[in-house]
């Protein structure tokens, strides 16, 4: 049979039991927390940094009662005979004292607030042990993959060995508390306060639920350094509020169990490990304060170095345009150029912008080489050679957004993203290369590449929203951190008015 896979389980009551985990962000005294990916793992490792500060409290969810545990624990997921995992969701409700289903609780940007909706998700009867035979199942039926989603198993168990080698056998989810900092598995740095262990799809997944505005000073040291002027560090600390508020409405880890991960995907988080005074400055004085447009959350999105213009978002992300994210001269003389044509933009990225005060992270996006070889370029490409190179298209930054390579046949690229990859890696697209290039009947530049590449170029990063070195030129300038917003994101306006709660 097609679908020997698949096993016919009633979706139980029971699992309300453990519905209100398959939330992330909670609301508590009034301030919001958000629930942000540590680690997933097979097995998790927790060890004090210290031993002598070791008291570890762990909760199972359905009892009140508090385990401590000292010292170095280790965690292990029993593999149990899996039960279903995979539903398929039949239709959604408002969440009321009678319902049944699974409560889904989600943040949703409405009438100029954040609020928390309430859903009961009502799965159809079949459930699946995996994803592809759920998934194969929905289109058969006509049903969207949309519909397809992952449901966690009731009370997975898991074996936690002391360093004393004691094993405790408890149920997940499990709530866990460390007043001290502690090492997760073989990370640098140190995390305290709480956090959740949870099974999600068969691994480990251990989060921490972090105050908003704790979780913000963790950012901002890995976007615009623990030294950068006080403004242009508040001015950070405005974007990554909002972009978090962002990131959290967009749902985009409801399926993984957590609201955010660690990484660029979302935001680099690492705790509190480099958090100073200044971070903790920058993220007190601008308290609960995010951008938004027209009653809605503004998307803020921000890159290291804009190379001279900002750019568009349209352009970039090919989404509708957003009127605070069209693109605007960072740097005085850019104005007067046209950087979608090719001699302009080779005249700007020649020009030397660079300033004495600017730190060397700063220089590395004003100007930039790259070389490649022709062949590895081919080869990136899945070409046995390449003959010509076509730029069809820059944005209103100069970046590189649509690019033909003609070999025995044609390979076009889009996106700033994978033109950068494709050159293996570059800082930005915005850049051009040297040598003989000329116009085509369209009015294209077509280069005829020799054995070697040589790139020039300025510019790191997507170049969409607040660049962080004009923020930090800003700064120096003397410039307040709403000059830098306002400058960045035009026409936002500064709410601290923004969470709704009951
Ligand atoms: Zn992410
Ligand atoms: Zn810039």
């Amino acid at each position: 049979m097609r679908y020997k896979a698949l096993i016919k389980v009633l979706l139980l009551i029971s699992f309300l039991s453990f519905a209100s985990f398959l939330k992330a962000a909670e609301i508590r005294n009034g301030q919001l927390y958000l629930e942000v990916l540590i680690e997933a793992d097979n097995n998790i490792t927790l060890r004090p940094e210290k031993e002598s500060e070791s008291t570890i409290n762990i909760y199972e969810s359905d009892l009140p009662v508090c385990r401590k545990m000292n010292g170095r624990l280790e965690i292990d997921l029993i593999k149990t005979d899996k039960q279903a995992c995979w539903g398929i969701l039949s239709r959604i409700e408002p969440w009321t004292d009678n319902s049944e289903g699974i409560l889904s609780e989600t943040f949703v940007w409405s009438d100029n607030h954040l609020e928390l909706k309430k859903e009961n998700l009502i799965y159809a009867d079949t459930s699946f042990v995996c994803r592809d035979s759920a998934l194969a199942y929905a289109r058969a039926q006509g049903i969207s993959d949309k519909m397809v989603q992952y449901i966690p198993l009731i009370g997975s168990t898991v074996k936690i060995t002391t360093s004393r080698r004691e094993k405790y056998y408890l149920e997940t989810p499990l709530r866990i508390h460390s007043d001290y900092p502690l090492i997760i598995n073989n990370h640098k740095e140190t995390y305290s306060g709480d956090f959740y262990l949870k099974e999600i799809d068969n691994r480990l997944v251990f989060t921490q639920l972090v105050y908003l505005e704790d979780y913000v000073a963790g950012v901002i040291p890995y976007e615009i350094g623990d030294n950068a002027p006080l403004e242009a560090m508040k001015a950070q600390a405005v974007s990554v509020r909002t972009h978090s508020i962002t990131l959290l409405t967009y749902n985009r880890h409801r399926n993984d169990g957590y609201d955010l991960c660690n990484t660029t995907h979302c935001q680099v988080y690492k705790g509190k490990y480099l958090i100073n005074s200044n971070v903790q400055a920058a993220v007190d004085s601008t308290f609960n304060q995010i951008l938004i447009i027209n009653g809605r959350i503004a998307d803020t999105p921000y890159h290291s170095n804009c190379g001279g213009h900002t750019d568009a978002a349209h352009q970039i992300w090919n989404s509708q345009p957003l009127p605070h994210l069209l693109g605007i001269p960072c740097i005085s003389g850019v104005d007067s150029l046209d950087l979608t044509q090719e001699k302009q933009a080779r005249q700007w990225i020649d020009k030397n912008t660079i300033d004495p005060l600017m730190s060397s992270w700063e220089k590395s996006g004003m100007s930039w080489s790259h070389t490649i070889s022709r062949k590895k370029l081919a080869n990136n490409l899945g070409l046995n050679n390449i003959e010509k190179i076509v730029i069809n298209q820059r944005s209103v930054s100069g970046r590189i957004i649509d690019m033909s390579f003609y070999g025995p046949e044609e390979v076009r690229i889009l996106g700033e993203a994978k033109i950068r990859e494709v050159f293996g890696g570059l800082r930005s697209s915005f850049f051009y290369i040297d040598g003989k290039n000329n116009s085509n009947r369209n009015g294209k530049v077509e280069i005829i590449p020799d054995g070697i590449l040589n790139l020039k170029g300025k510019g790191y990063g997507h170049g969409v929203g607040m660049c962080q070195s004009g923020a930090l030129r800003l700064a120096r300038e003397g410039k307040n951190y709403w000059d830098i917003l306002s400058f960045y994101y035009p026409g936002t306006q500064i709410s601290t008015d923004w969470m709704y709660y009951e």
